[in-house]
């Protein structure tokens, strides 16, 4: 394959360890997302051994394969459950968010039908506008869901930053908060779990002097890239040398910095800045084996002197000082919509290195390629 994801789950187990440490003394739990790993089993375990307290993830798909490697924790399905779906979700994930009641109405009846019990975390809206009953509605949908059979309202939930970029705050966790209060009173449940949200809650929980009623954060990308969402910033103590993401140049010439012709659009976005490419002056051009299919251009962090200044779907074009060889590997830092996409890309081949608790026994080797599903 001509490009290569590197990922070292030992610096990934140190980063879940440090977080679950971090949370601990605010009275949180971390619940480790597994997702942009397509719910890799040995990802599962590293964070297991780290001290989260379950797992969870968006697609049931990745939630079956960790089962079937032997993933017996509990497991959140972190997406509301698609109808086909429903009878998957209740054989494989212990418990499901959801925000549409004829949804858990479809897991009760599934869940009866299996004999078994069901999970539902009610998510809340807190502005985002991605899933979540408006809290208006929360009261009332929640006595409804609390009654029918085969499901239980373990919890309430909220996601924050993904779709809008609205940052978690203490004026909207404190909504969610004093609506678990208000559950409580009106119903004289004890909800065990209120999830706050996901890596963009980070810089909340360390500055708020009050996490109020929430006890559990989803971590995804600070576990696996070391940084906290909202600004790309660094979380100290984290490792963010976690990933590469390698590429075999199959072009380098010298070419002229600017392109000629009358100009019309082009099928993805473009990236880097013109100025970017005029400011270097010299121009070595590399074609690298790997584009937009494979991961997210935009989102990767060249070595230093050499610049990205386009990428269609096969293609990254990269300018640099000194010309790099034919047949050379560059290696780039991803950030977590390269990383992702790169992960569930077929074209990229995954080289993953097990901290040495999870070394295949007997195998000399702590780094091995993994088979693309
Ligand atoms: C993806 C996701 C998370 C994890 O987000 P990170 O930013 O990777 O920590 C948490 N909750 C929900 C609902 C998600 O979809």
């Amino acid at each position: 394959m001509s490009a290569r994801l590197e990922v070292d789950l030992e610096r990934i187990g140190h980063n879940a360890r440090a977080l679950v440490a971090l949370a601990r003394v605010r009275g949180v739990s971390i619940t480790g997302v597994t997702k942009a790993m397509l719910g890799l089993p040995e990802l599962a375990h590293s964070m297991l051994d780290a001290g989260v307290v379950g797992l969870a993830d968006a697609r049931i798909e990745n939630i079956e394969r960790m089962r079937e490697g032997g993933i017996r924790a509990p497991i959140t399905l972190l997406r509301s459950p698609v109808p086909s779906e429903i009878d998957r979700v209740i054989t494989a994930a212990d418990v499901s968010c959801n925000s549409e009641i004829a949804t858990v109405e479809r897991l009760s009846s599934a869940a009866v039908d299996a004999h078994r019990r069901h999970g539902v975390v009610l998510m809340v809206e807190l502005g985002d506008l991605r899933e979540g009953l408006l809290p208006g509605d929360l009261l009332g949908a929640f006595g409804h869901c609390h009654q029918l059979p085969g499901v239980e309202v373990v919890g309430i939930g909220a996601n924050l930053a993904c779709r809008s970029g609205i940052a978690p705050d203490d004026t909207n966790m404190t909504t969610l908060s004093d609506l678990a209060d208000a559950l409580t009173r009106r119903f004289g449940v004890h909800l065990r779990v209120v999830t706050g949200g996901n890596s963009a809650n980070l810089t909340w929980l360390q500055s708020t002097n009050s996490v109020g009623r929430i006890n559990d954060l989803r971590l995804g990308e600070s576990i696996l890239l070391g940084c906290e969402p909202l600004r790309g910033l660094a979380i100290a103590g984290l490792h963010q040398d976690t990933a590469a993401l390698v590429a075999t140049v199959v072009e380098s010439k010298r070419k002229p910095l600017q392109p000629w012709g009358e100009r019309a659009r082009v099928p993805f976005a473009p990236i880097g800045s013109e100025r970017s490419t005029s400011e270097l002056g010299c121009g070595w051009q590399a074609i690298l084996a790997v584009g937009h299919l494979d991961t997210d251009p935009a989102h990767l962090t060249p070595p230093v002197g050499v610049r990205i200044v386009g990428a269609s779907s096969d293609h990254l074009v990269v300018v640099s000082r000194c010309q790099i060889q034919l047949g050379h590997e560059v290696r780039f830092r991803p950030g977590y919509a390269a990383f992702a996409r790169a992960m569930a890309s077929p074209y990229v081949e995954k080289l993953v290195t097990y901290a040495p608790s999870l070394a295949c026994t007997g195998a000399n080797s702590p780094a091995e390629p993994l088979q693309n599903r």
